[in-house]
């Protein structure tokens, strides 16, 4: 029948994992597969109890010592048993491996003198033995420890052992091989029947009658120069190359993890050639990187075990995928779906190696990824002191503004008490590829004094802290940071991934050296160029002066003079941008951004112009296309200068697909206006240079009352920007730049929320204006180019609803640009 099952033989007999258990299956496989396996046979789960009969336990020594060609009590070539067992799925709370059985007063003497170490014998006899003598011979466990409290050395302890088995056993513990084997089933089956491990398995969920396989293995005995065993991984875990690692024991192979660390595989000598066969041909097989347990008998290798790796390092894995493509063993898009968005932010951003004795300071928002560590600064001046310094530094402030612009580029970290994941901080980091923590809940910065409060913990500009903008954690002291390096195979991936996806991936850049960036990255174009942000730092005057000029003729010269600069830098963007698609979006300058702080504005007459300017409701008030329209030379001063930029370039060579958009509008009306002095410029342009320069004219959707006149604004518009920035802030009416800190973590703890709406766009309600936007306008021009240019472009589950959504492309910053390809592939798949 199929009591006894020879590994290899299980599906051929046609038992399932039920009978053969996890063992008796991998066994079965690298039989198959053509592997080296140690030889042994399987008692299948429902015979299992057979083999406490001493019939079955010889007729299975007698199987094995023909398997192996060896014979147990043969003093040359000496031969023991080991038994295990294993349930049809991974299983916690398996008995133990008995791995000596077979071993008799007789013949103790000589495996002594084969292996050349008593007390590697004796060590694992005495386990065998302990557990046969409490779960077969009902030797109470008291007794037992007690008799091990005395014993000297591992051999005291088997002779302790026995005697106790002989005064206190139901029989004495026999000295014939078989009769051991018998009673090792009895015991492993009764461990597993055990209240403990019935307990264990409810744990579990497993049922409490699961049976197990029992596997009876040949331990062949040999010399420990030549002999021994060990567990190896296929890659390495730092490459991610195929390079076999692990361990090599010599002596007999114990039931309990070595207390040692073992030697390097290369001392198994010429049997390291099988070995990597057998690992690269497993992982050929599962798909996966795999470890095995082997064994090495007189310098041949073979198997006791085999799976993939648990929780293997996600470069061994993302390597093997790319591995797997590339040999044809796995699709393309296979070897895709093997790696998944998250994988791939992962590798690309510097992280802080914990190791769980570090002081947190606070935890925050985690507004950008990466991790840093650095001095605390507490002014752009310091930062960028330090920043020309070489000195790594973390710029903390309450919040940042356009001023802090120049600093929190001159810093490796940005860490800010207020301010949500959409605010200026972390829009800017994110931009620039900074790691950066925002809002993080009791920071108090005291400028004067120099110092930061965070909880109880008094911190002076100077002292050392470590943040991991991908968490939100900030930590006191240097802590390490591992730099992100990803493999070469991750770009293949990523090609193979812009194979599979439909959704196109632009990036929010506003400078060429961001463009450059996100171009190496896989960006296809620029989405959003934030005509604003060039105006930071030392550059803000440049608007400033335009918004409060006293008179036309200082207008009109501060005008200039904003024209001239954008001119510069328009053609530096539009030639790095080349032939690529580039939405260049018309100032979108909120107010209280660019205004001077009362007291700075220059003269009283300024002083005044700026109050009377100054907003109760800076972001629902005088910005995007509304200041467009009250400062009228604003928006042709710009579009002069690019489309004189696109000409100065096309000269050059390149022509970029130019797209010009209007932001805020709400109005068909705003829309048709500024339209108006587009063309204007255009037409200016035109008979300046004699140059007609191709563009798209389009807007962002980032009202409610936008989405809903889509199909009024398309008629003015060839393109939509879905701003979900402000289209969630305005959808919800939550202040993207602080209603994290309060409102959305209560409503996380309560559950209104499992996520910041400014992190992953809302499906139902910012979401269903995007869906009702695009279907109104696709009414009204059917090749209306639609994307997205918020924060979520760059976030996997946004992106697979902008996939969903049928959007043509997301766009988000350079740094996310890899995240979102394979997150668009994921979509796709
Ligand atoms: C938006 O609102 O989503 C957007 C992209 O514009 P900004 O973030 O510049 O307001
Ligand atoms: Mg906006």
């Amino acid at each position: 029948g199929h009591a006894l099952v020879p590994y290899g033989q299980g599906r051929i007999r046609g038992l399932d994992a039920g009978e053969l258990g996890t063992h008796g299956i991998a066994m079965d496989r690298l039989v198959a597969l053509g592997l080296p396996v140690v030889p042994g046979l399987t008692v299948p789960a429902g015979a299992a109890g057979t083999l406490c009969e001493p019939e079955t336990a010889r007729a299975a020594l007698e199987l094995v010592e023909q398997l192996s060609g060896r014979q147990i009590g043969d003093r040359g070539r000496p031969l023991l048993l080991r038994l295990s067992a294993s349930a049809s799925t991974e299983v916690a709370g398996l008995p133990p491996d008995l791995a000596c059985i077979g071993v008799t007063a007789a013949n103790a003497g000589d495996l002594c003198a084969v292996i050349g170490r008593e007390e590697a014998l004796y060590e694992v006899w005495a386990a065998t033995v302990r557990m046969i003598a409490e779960y077969a011979l009902d030797v109470p466990g008291p007794e037992l420890d007690d008799a091990l409290l005395d014993a000297p050395d591992p051999k005291a302890r088997v002779d302790a052992l026995l005697s106790t088995i002989a005064r206190h056993g139901a029989r004495p513990f026999p000295d014939d091989p078989a009769e051991q084997l018998a009673l090792a089933a009895r015991a492993v089956r009764g461990r597993w029947a055990s209240p403990r491990a019935r307990r264990s398995r409810k744990a579990q969920r497993l049922p409490a009658d699961l049976g197990i396989a029992l596997h009876v293995q040949a331990v062949r005995i040999g010399p420990s120069d030549l002999s021994g065993y060990g567990t190896a991984v296929s890659r390495h875990p730092e490459s991610g190359r195929f390079a076999p690692q692990g361990s090599f024991f010599r002596g007999v192979r114990r039931s309990a993890p070595p207390p040692h660390t073992g030697e390097p595989l290369e001392k198994i000598g010429g049997g390291i050639t099988l070995l990597e066969h057998s690992l690269l041909t497993l992982e050929r097989h599962l798909h996966a990187p795999v470890s095995v347990d082997f064994e090495v008998r007189d310098g041949e290798v073979s198997l006791l075990a085999a799976s993939a790796q648990s929780h293997p390092p996600l470069r061994a894995s993302v390597c093997l995928a790319a591995d797997l493509a590339g040999d044809g063993t796995l699709r393309p898009e296979e070897a895709v779906r093997r790696v998944g968005p998250a994988q791939v932010q992962e590798l690309l951003h510097p992280r802080l190696r914990l190791t769980g004795a570090e002081e947190l300071l606070v935890q925050g928002l985690p507004a950008s990824p990466g991790a840093a560590a650095g001095a605390i600064v507490l002014s752009s001046e310091r930062a960028l002191e330090l920043g020309a310094a070489g000195t790594p530094a973390v710029l903390v402030a309450h919040e940042t503004t356009p001023a802090d612009v120049p600093g929190m580029l001159a810093a490796s970290a940005v860490l800010t008490g207020s301010g949500g994941i959409a605010s200026h901080a972390a829009v800017v980091a994110r931009g620039a590829g900074r790691p950066a923590v925002c809002g993080a809940e009791g920071l108090r910065v005291d400028r004067a004094a120099g110092t930061v409060r965070i909880g109880d913990r008094l911190l002076r500009e100077g002292d050392p802290v470590s943040l991991d903008g991908r968490t939100g954690t900030v930590y006191a002291g240097t802590l390490p940071v591992t730099l992100a390096d990803p493999p070469p195979e991750l770009s293949t991936l990523l090609e193979w991934a812009d194979g599979v996806r439909r959704l196109g991936v632009r990036v929010n850049a506003d400078t060429a050296a961001e463009v450059n960036t996100a171009v190496a990255l896989g960006a296809e174009g620029v989405g959003l160029c934030r005509t604003e942000h060039q105006f930071l730092g030392e550059r803000l005057p440049l608007i400033r002066r335009v918004i409060l000029a006293a008179d036309p003729d200082a207008r009109t010269e501060a005008l200039l003079a904003l024209e001239h600069a954008q001119h510069e830098d328009f053609r530096a963007l539009l030639s790095a941008v080349g032939d690529r698609p580039v939405t260049v979006r018309l100032l979108d300058a909120p107010l209280h951004e660019f205004l001077p702080a009362p007291g700075d504005a220059g003269d009283d007459a300024a002083e005044q112009r700026a109050a009377a300017l100054r907003e109760a409701n800076p972001m629902l008030g005088l910005r995007g296309v509304r200041l467009a329209l009250l400062h009228e030379g604003l928006y042709p001063a710009q579009a002069e200068a690019l489309f004189t930029a696109w000409a100065d370039v096309a000269a050059t060579g390149v022509r970029p697909e130019l797209e010009v958009m209007i932001p805020l509008v709400s109005l068909p009306e705003e829309l048709a206006a500024a339209a108006a002095y587009v063309r204007g410029a255009a037409e200016a342009v035109a008979s300046r240079t004699g140059v007609e320069v191709p563009y798209r004219l389009g807007t962002m959707i980032e009202t409610p009352r936008a989405a809903l006149m889509a199909a009024e604004l398309a008629e003015h518009a060839e393109f939509f920007s879905f701003g979900t920035n402000d289209l969630t802030q305005l959808t919800y009416g939550f202040s993207r730049d602080d209603v994290e800190r309060q409102v959305l973590a209560s409503y996380l703890d309560r559950g209104f929320l499992t996520a910041s709406p400014f992190a992953r766009l809302d499906p139902h309600g910012v979401g269903a204006l995007i869906a009702l936007a695009a279907e109104r306008a696709r009414r009204v021009r059917p090749d209306i180019k639609l994307g997205v240019c918020g924060e979520h472009g760059g976030d996997p589950e946004s992106i697979a609803l902008c996939d969903e959504l049928g959007l043509d492309y997301v766009s988000c910053s350079a740094h996310r640009v890899p995240v979102a390809r394979m997150a668009a592939a994921h979509s796709a798949l």
